[in-house]
């Protein structure tokens, strides 16, 4: 069985939607990346920390999806990592109220020895400096995907760009993909990116999908039209835990694969918005994600007869 590092946040999460608030609830990039790859038959690891705060029941739930804790490290004398955000009516743009790092502020990560020759690593969101210790841990990874956000552009910039230039993959949202560019056209802004270092460039485009580029090829999957979008926070998370997930089983590489990695990435997040956090991805059912990759087959398969 193929194994998959996840490093990114453990966290709580204080959300507010035009549907309602939560107070502090299960979060975090890595959470919703492992929830989302523990729909694969592959062996998953968590390297993150959390503080003595953070309820053993959380990680009682993670084992029980499969997913290995050994690298969760425990501060028992810290605060877990907090963020806090509020989605504007449209649920596609949301302003962060606030980011506490605590015990993430100086958080050394170990890859367990069984991981460190895992074929696929997921960089999730935190900071760079963690994602390149890890990067540094693994012995011959056959593909790195990286994640990020904004956050770390603005207040880390150059480590970034050191972590940018030894992944294959990198998934970043549009205005993200802006901003890291200076392009204004994400196809632009991809190749710019590719020249940083990412053979491959995934941008997310939230309720408008998803586009793959490599070189000077593209590939465009949709997101799942959606009649009740609760909460959005985790959805790009749980794509990359799908799309990564799906890599680590199929371990195909290629560009071919990953549009179907994509397809499976986007099928996972359409079920993490249509709940508050974390509840809906805990309870989705294999055939409820079969039922959804039909659904994005019919929606995307014309027969078009070119003349
Ligand atoms: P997403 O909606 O996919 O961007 O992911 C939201 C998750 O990312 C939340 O569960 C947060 O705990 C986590 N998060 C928010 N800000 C950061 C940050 N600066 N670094 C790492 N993780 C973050």
């Amino acid at each position: 069985m193929n194994k998959l590092v996840i490093v990114g946040t453990v966290a709580f999460d204080a959300i507010e939607t035009p549907f309602g608030k939560t107070d502090k609830i299960l979060g975090g990039a890595a959470t919703y990346i492992g929830l989302s790859a523990s729909n694969f038959d592959i062996n998953g690891a968590i390297v993150s920390v959390v503080g003595g705060d953070f309820p053993e029941e959380y990680i009682t739930m993670l084992k029980e999806k499969g997913l290995d804790v050994s690298g969760l490290e425990i501060v028992p004398e810290g605060k877990t990592f907090f963020w806090s955000g509020k989605y504007h009516n449209d649920m596609n743009t949301r302003d962060t109220l606030a980011t506490e790092l605590n015990v993430l502020a100086d958080f050394n990560p170990i890859v367990p020895e069984d991981y460190k020759d895992a074929e696929v690593v997921m960089l999730g969101n935190l900071h760079p400096i963690v994602q390149m210790g890890v990067i540094n841990q693994m012995k011959n990874p056959k593909l790195v995907v990286l994640d990020t956000m904004n956050f770390w552009m603005d207040c880390a910039l150059p480590e970034l760009m050191e972590v940018i230039k030894k992944v294959d993959v990198i998934t970043i949202n549009d205005e993200e993909a802006r901003q890291l560019s200076g392009e204004y056209s994400l196809v632009n802004a991809s190749k710019k990116i590719m020249s940083m270092g990412p053979k491959y460039v995934v941008i997310k485009k939230g309720e408008h999908g998803a586009l793959l580029f490599h070189g000077e090829d593209m590939f465009y999957a949709p997101a799942l039209p959606l009649a009740e979008v609760f909460d959005p926070t985790g959805a790009g998370d749980t794509f990359a835990g799908g799309f990564t997930g799906f890599l680590a089983k199929t371990e195909d590489y290629s560009f071919e694969n990953m549009k179907n990695a994509i397809i499976y990435g986007s099928a996972l997040a359409s079920f993490c918005v249509e709940k508050f956090g974390t509840e809906r991805i805990l309870d989705v059912s294999k055939e409820e994600i079969h039922n959804r990759l039909h659904q994005f087959k019919s929606l995307t398969q014309f027969d078009i007869k070119i003349t």
